[in-house]
This record gives structure tokens, C-alpha cells and sequence, in this order.
């Protein structure tokens, strides 16, 4: 049963300490696991985040340059419209000197770097190039000649080409339209009348190592005043262009040189696999795995699509601080989940030695109580071994005292001896049992309102003769009014009685004890003082521990075992009231006080009839059954009450006990309980089926005394419950109530 019981207790007992259910050892991994999965996660958030916040830099940074190309384009756009208006608003011919000063507004080459000059180019019949190339050398342009040589419809040649430097001076006179791409680029300007970009072309200017892609920008310039609404009125009014060579790299490199330098940009005329590269900055391309970041732009310029492609240089990865955010958070995050992780262990492992100590603990405890519960079954069992040698020396006691056989003085004196030598064992036996009992909290207090005078007066009786034996003084104060208190006379005549006899005992002969009762402040106060050994003050409050006494010696001689002020001060403390002790010293004599709550009930005197079964008065026949086992006690019983007067029957065993009490009937039935075959329950069972309860008084005669055991008889049907040694006082008492009971019944 134990066995059974215990792991639901060390439930009990770790819920109690706060230890829940277990000892989750594998709390802490699963603490570790699920931090490290939390601080993946968060690294897996972190790096997709920068990335997105790379591409978005990333494309910034595409959208700048493709809108400053742009912008430049358009600004040559603008520069040679303006050339354009110079044409048209002219009223003479423009010369040479006039278009320079135009041009040189411009500051081609050097607020532009990318434009490698600001140009004219006329349209001249075939017939007419003689004349022409004769006008140029009017102008200051002495070795001018159209070339290449070879007879063609129209020529295109360079007119005017300012900045006038080496590469521009190598570039006059030569026909455009003598080359393909040129001439194709100059027939979509003329027939549209816009700006037109030409394919990448090899510059005529390229006149050193460092050879360069080149594009042309033409606008086309028309006859004033001629209609140019249609194509062939376009045509027809067609005087030449204005026009602007680049070289790609150097106007590339112009817009570029202001842009993040950790992109590299490639510039394509068309689309990236089939068209002209136009320009490839010098940084190295992004290894493999970063081209996914590669961006791709299309922009529409003068009537081509150029392609801008650009990739970030490894640098631009790194350059990001960003990029840092992954490896410190991974790096925190995982220091952080082994620091829970050994926190966690740490704490599992505490509450895992917790366990154990509580598992210990309760192991402890359930020994300490088993201890307790063989300590109270082995008092219970020897005060019930004690008890029946005491009943049966009791009555035999009894017996002899009320024969008045007794003569002669010494018998008398020797009989005086026993009856007190029995009364101490008795009471010894009676503080054991009570004491165990009190621990475990089973005894409850019959409370009934009474005078506390008359308890008070009973417990002082019992004191007179031993005092007397010590020629001692015993005095005693008490009250005139009642002392109203609810309580259970029994005990707290236990009580007083307990501090009476202790102050009889630990004071020497010709000393005083002094018994005080008085209503003090609203409360009934008790006092017990003697003029005896004295308490040493370090002692007074152990005194009331269990089996604690001050001078073991002496209390040996004199028969205590250090039960009774235990006793006292816990039924006492069942009354709600305080027990105290007080003492001077060694040899100055004790006091101990009993404080009690009074009731505002002015209590029936509960008269306690005290010594009355001493009266040898004979009763009105009353007719008593004796079940008995035992032989000695049931003949000393059944002459204690013949003596008394009542008509005796008995029996030997159980069966015969419930054959005379049916025939029989007698009014009342004394039972013993521990009878063989058949017990006390069953007898009082058998009876009760046939005799109704206000016929037939049934009490149980028992060893036990306890809570359980005056249950059990009363659920048999037993009216009463004593406790052996039976007291003659409280058995006349019982008889008596019967008595009274039966008088006003008619006679059967
Ligand atoms: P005991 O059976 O030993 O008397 P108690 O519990 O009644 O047990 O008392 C405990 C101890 O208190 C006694 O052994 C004794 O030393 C001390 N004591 C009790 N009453 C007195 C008193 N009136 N005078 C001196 N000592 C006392």
C-alpha cells in the first residue's frame, strides 16, 4: 500500500515545492534547437533583406546613368538645333568664321569631353564641287578638297568642324556619303526632319593608335523659307547638316566618370548579343554567381536603341555595410542560444537535485510518519494490555473496601496504598493514550456550558489527601458568582487536577499549595501555586515539551514521565484559552496559570456528582447483565454490583450473552467487546434486532477508548462506551441514569 501510494505523494510533494511534473531533462536542447532555428531564420530575413536593399541601391544607381545619358544626348539634341536655328535665321550665307564663333558657344571639348567637335556639312551637287571646293578656299580653308576621289550624285563632304585640332583638320572635306552607314544614317535625318544617331562607325578623326568607336548625330538643315511638309519636299529643300562626331569611349566615359565607380557598365547600339558594343568600362565584369544582380536597360536616343547593361563590381557587395548585418546576427544569435542553453541546463539541473531532495524529503516524511503511526499503535495497544490487569485490580479493590472485612489498620492502610499506587498507574496509562491521541489531533472536546467553580472544586478534592500524606497546606480561593465557561468538564478537570498533583509532588513536605480560581479582565483565570522546588528560568518554557523534565532524577522517584504539562497546555490550548508557567527560581516555588474565554451563558451548575458512588445506599432494583469472558473480572464486576443493590445476572461468552439478555430482559446489559466466537458488536447487533433502544440500556465494555472505537459501538447499538479499568464512579453514574430512566415506566 505504501508502494502505491508513494508516487502520487512525490506528485504532491514536487507540486508543493513549484517542481511540476518531471525533471525535463530535455528542455534545455529543445531551448537550443529552437534558438538556433529562430536565429537561421532571422540570418535567412537578414541576408534576403540586404539583398533586396543591394538590388535597390543597385538599380538606383542604373536608373542615374541611364537618365544622365539621356540627358547629355538630349543636350547635344538641343546644341545642334541650335546650329540648325543659326542656318536658318541667317539673312547671308554662313561662313566659316560665323559658324565657329557659333560653335566655339559651345565649348565642344572641353564642357563636353565626349564631343569630339561641333560640325557642318553642306550638301553639294556633283556638278557644282569644283565651285564649292573653290568657295572654302575663299573662306581660309586653302588645301580644302573633297575627298574621297571618285564621281558620286551629291557629296557630303566636312565643311566646318570646330574644335579645329589635328584629328578635326584630317577630317574636312571628306564625304560622308561616301561611306554606307553615314550616308543611311544623313537620308533618315533629311527625310524626317529630326535628329538622327548613327550606328557605331570608325571616325574619320582616328587618326592615331588609340582607335575608338565613333557615332554621328546629323540634323538635317533646309533651305529657308522652302516647304518641308512632305518627304520630297524635304528633300528638295536639303542644304546640309549639322552635325557632332563622338568618340564612344571618351563620351561614355564623360558621363560615367560621375557614377558609382563599383559598376561596370557596358553600352550596346542595339540589343546586347546581336548589336555593336558602343562602350565597355574598364572594371572587371562581376564573377558568375553575381549576375544575377545584372541589370538591363533599353534607351531610345535620336532614333536608336541603345542597351545599357550593368553589373556590380565585386566591391559593391562587399563596400555594403549591410552584408556585415548576417554574421553578427547569425554570430549573436547563436552565442545567445548556448548561453540560454546553459542557463536552462543549469536551472533543469537544479530543479532535477530539487527532485531528489524532495523525493528524500517525502521519503522522510513518510518514515517519520510511519515512526508515528507505530508509536500511537504500540501506546494504544499497551494502554489497552494495561487496562485490563488495572479493571480487574480495580474491582478487585473495590471488592475488598466495600466488604468491611477490613479491621485491622495495617489492611486498611496496605488497601489505601494499592487503590493510590493503581490510581497513578491508571492515570499514567491515561496521559499516554491522551497524549498520543492529542498529537494526531483525535480527541474531540464534549463541550457543554458550565460553572467552572464546580470543576475547579472536583480537581482540588482529588488533591486534599495527597497533600494531606505531605502535610502540606492546601488553600483555596474561589469565587462567590459562577464562572460560566463551555468546555469539557472531563479535561479540564484533567487539567487541573495535572497542575495540582505536580505541586503536590515537587514540594516538600510542610509546604503550601495554593488553588486560586477568579474572573480576571473578562477572562476565567486559573492559578496553581506551590511553595515547592521551583522552576530555573531557562526551564520554563521546555517544561511543556513532550517528556521534558527539569531533573530527571527526582521526577523518576516521584513517577512522572513528562506527559502531563504537554497535555495540559494542549487541551487547554483546544479550549482557546493560555497555560503558563512561572517560577523565581530554584527553590522559590512555581505558579502555573490557566486562562480561559468565559461565555456570557450563565451556565447550569453542571453539578458534578463527586465521590457519590462511595454511598453505600442501595439502589431501586435494577436488573444487570454481565457478558464477560474473563472469569475474574466478570465475578468481581457482578459483586460490585450486587454490593450496590441491583439484581446480577451474567454470562461467559458471546452467544450465551444474547440468549439471557433476551430471556431475561434485564434493563440494563454490561458487554464486553473483546469476547471470543462471538464479539461485543455482534451481541449488541443481535440484541438491538429484537429489543427496542428504551428497554434495554447496552454498554460497551472496552479496552479502547478511542474516537473510532465509541463509533463502532455506538453504530452496534451501544448506549454507552467505557473504557477498562472501568471507574466505579462513572458506572454508577450510568446505572443510575438507567434507574431514573426506567421510574417513570409503567411496571411491566
Ligand atoms: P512529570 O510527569 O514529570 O511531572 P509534567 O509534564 O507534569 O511531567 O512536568 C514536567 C516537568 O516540569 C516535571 O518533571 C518537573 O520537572 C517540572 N514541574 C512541573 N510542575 C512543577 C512544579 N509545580 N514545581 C516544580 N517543577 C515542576
Amino acid at each position: 500500500m505504501l508502494s502505491e501510494s508513494e508516487p502520487v505523494e512525490q506528485t504532491a510533494t514536487r507540486r508543493r515545492l513549484g517542481l511540476g511534473f518531471g525533471r525535463r531533462a530535455w528542455v534545455p536542447y529543445a531551448v537550443l534547437g529552437l534558438s538556433l532555428l529562430a536565429t537561421a531564420l532571422v540570418g535567412r530575413f537578414i541576408a534576403a533583406t540586404t539583398a533586396e536593399v543591394q538590388r535597390l541601391h543597385f538599380e538606383d544607381a542604373a536608373s542615374a546613368v541611364v537618365r544622365s545619358v539621356a540627358e547629355r544626348m538630349q543636350t547635344y539634341g538641343v546644341a545642334l538645333d541650335a546650329g540648325v536655328g543659326l542656318f536658318a535665321s541667317s539673312r547671308t550665307p554662313v561662313d566659316a568664321d560665323r559658324f565657329e564663333r557659333f560653335a566655339r558657344q559651345f565649348g565642344v571639348g572641353v564642357r563636353h569631353p565626349g564631343i569630339q567637335g561641333y560640325g557642318y556639312t553642306h550638301t553639294v551637287p556633283a556638278d557644282e564641287r569644283e565651285a564649292f571646293e573653290a568657295r572654302l578656299h575663299r573662306e581660309g580653308y586653302p588645301g580644302f578638297r573633297v575627298w574621297p576621289n571618285g564621281r558620286r550624285g551629291t557629296y557630303q563632304p566636312v565643311t566646318y568642324l570646330f574644335p579645329q585640332d589635328a584629328r578635326n583638320r584630317a577630317a574636312l572635306g571628306y564625304d560622308m556619303r561616301s561611306q554606307a552607314t553615314r550616308a543611311e544614317t544623313m537620308d533618315r535625318a533629311r527625310d524626317t526632319g529630326q535628329a538622327v544617331l548613327s550606328e557605331p562607325v570608325v571616325l574619320v578623326q582616328e587618326i592615331d593608335e588609340d582607335v575608338q568607336r565613333g557615332i554621328l548625330l546629323y540634323v538635317p538643315v533646309y533651305r529657308p523659307g522652302a516647304p518641308t511638309e512632305t518627304v520630297e519636299e524635304r528633300r528638295a529643300a536639303l542644304e546640309g547638316f549639322v552635325y557632332a562626331p563622338f568618340r564612344a569611349e571618351d563620351l561614355f566615359e564623360g558621363i560615367f566618370e560621375q557614377q558609382p565607380s563599383n559598376v561596370s557598365y557596358s553600352v550596346y547600339d542595339g540589343e546586347p548579343g546581336s548589336g555593336a558594343l558602343l562602350y565597355q568600362s574598364g572594371h572587371v565584369t562581376g564573377a558568375p554567381d553575381e549576375l544575377e544582380l545584372s541589370l538591363v536597360r533599353s534607351l531610345d536616343v535620336a532614333g536608336r536603341t541603345w542597351t545599357l547593361v550593368f553589373r556590380p563590381e565585386p566591391q559593391f557587395l562587399k563596400s555594403s555595410a549591410d552584408m556585415l548585418l548576417v554574421p553578427l546576427s547569425v554570430g549573436i544569435g547563436v552565442i545567445v542560444s548556448f548561453a540560454l542553453f546553459f542557463l536552462v541546463l543549469r536551472e533543469t539541473r537544479a530543479r532535477a537535485r530539487a527532485i531528489d531532495v524532495a523525493t528524500e524529503l517525502q521519503r522522510s516524511e513518510q518514515r517519520l510518519r510511519d515512526a508515528s503511526r507505530a508509536k500511537d499503535e504500540f501506546l494504544a495497544m499497551l494502554g489497552h494490555e494495561l487496562r485490563n490487569p488495572l479493571a480487574a485490580t480495580r474491582s478487585a479493590l473495590e471488592v475488598l473496601r466495600l466488604s468491611g472485612d477490613l479491621h485491622d489498620d495495617d489492611a486498611v492502610a496496605a488497601l489505601a496504598a494499592a487503590e493510590r499506587q493503581m490510581l497513578r498507574q491508571k492515570h499514567l496509562v491515561d496521559d499516554l493514550l491522551d497524549v498520543s491521541r492529542v498529537s494526531r489531533g483525535k480527541i474531540a472536546l464534549r463541550r457543554e456550558d458550565l460553572d467552572l467553580r464546580a470543576v475547579f472544586a472536583e480537581a482540588v478534592e482529588t488533591a486534599r489527601a495527597p497533600a494531606r500524606e505531605k502535610s502540606q497546606q492546601l488553600e483555596v480561593v474561589a469565587p462567590a458568582q459562577p464562572i460560566p465557561v463551555n468546555g469539557d468538564p472531563t479535561r479540564l478537570v484533567q487539567v487541573l487536577q495535572n497542575l495540582l498533583s505536580n505541586a503536590v509532588k515537587y514540594t516538600p513536605e510542610g509546604g503550601t499549595v495554593t488553588a486560586s480560581l477568579a474572573l480576571e479582565e473578562g477572562q476565567a483565570v486559573a492559578r496553581v501555586r506551590d511553595t515547592g522546588i521551583g522552576i530555573p528560568s531557562e526551564a520554563l518554557d521546555r517544561i511543556f515539551e513532550l517528556f521534558a523534565q527539569v531533573d530527571t532524577s527526582l521526577a523518576r522517584s516521584t513517577g512522572g514521565l513528562g506527559i502531563g504539562l504537554t497535555l495540559s497546555r494542549r487541551l487547554v490550548e483546544m479550549h482557546g484559552g493560555t497555560l503558563e508557567a512561572h517560577s523565581d527560581g530554584p527553590g522559590l516555588g512555581s505558579e502555573f496559570v490557566v486562562r480561559l474565554p468565559v461565555t456570557d451563558r450563565v451556565s447550569s451548575p453542571a453539578s458534578r456528582e463527586r465521590a457519590d458512588w462511595e454511598t453505600n445506599g442501595r439502589d431501586q432494583s435494577l436488573r444487570v447483565l454481565v457478558v464477560e469472558d474473563n472469569d475474574d473480572a466478570r465475578s468481581l464486576s457482578e459483586r460490585l454490583l450486587r454490593r450496590w443493590g441491583y439484581d446480577v445476572m451474567s454470562a461467559a461468552d458471546g452467544e450465551r450473552g444474547v440468549r439471557v439478555a433476551l430471556e431475561e430482559r434485564p434493563d440494563v446489559a454490561l458487554v464486553d467487546i473483546g469476547l471470543p466466537n462471538m464479539d461485543g458488536f455482534e451481541v449488541a447487533r443481535r440484541i438491538r434486532s429484537e429489543v427496542p433502544l428504551d428497554q434495554m440500556v447496552l454498554v460497551a465494555v472496552s479496552g479502547y477508548g478511542r474516537e473510532e472505537d465509541r463509533k463502532r459501538s455506538a453504530e452496534a447499538g451501544f448506549d454507552q462506551h467505557l473504557t477498562k479499568p472501568v471507574e466505579p464512579p462513572e458506572l454508577r453514574r450510568i446505572l443510575r441514569e438507567a434507574t431514573a430512566a426506567r421510574r417513570p415506566a409503567p411496571p411491566a
